[in-house]
């Protein structure tokens, strides 16, 4: 037999994002799914030890200039783990191809 017995519950819900980068802060819009203005991703690396839990960090962008900027930060923080680095999973060296192919197309 369960014995039940009313509770409210309060429970936390997301309203809204903020820019890891810019700082901008985009409304989460409950009736438009799939149609997000921000991107999450996370960085890190799979050094031994807890080093590589440690390393793992979480980003929320709202452009693609945010974005790229944030990739190209952590290239240059995570450059000491390159051969088990990952951003957005991406390789490391997928990143920076990635990343240069892109801003010399710019550039050109
Ligand atoms: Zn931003």
């Amino acid at each position: 037999m369960v014995i039940k017995e009313s509770r409210k519950i309060v429970k936390s819900t997301p309203i809204k994002y903020k820019c890891d980068y810019c700082g901008k802060e985009v409304v989460y819009d409950y009736d438009v799914t799939g149609s997000h203005t921000w991107h999450h991703f996370t960085t890190g690396h799979n050094e031994w030890s807890n080093d590589s839990v440690d390393s793992i960090e979480s980003f929320d962008v709202c452009s693609s200039e945010c974005y790229w900027s944030v990739i190209k930060d952590q290239l240059n923080n995570l450059e000491d783990y390159k051969d088990s680095a990952y951003l957005d999973n991406m390789s490391y060296s997928f990143a920076k191809e990635l990343v240069g192919g892109i801003f010399k197309q710019k550039d050109d």
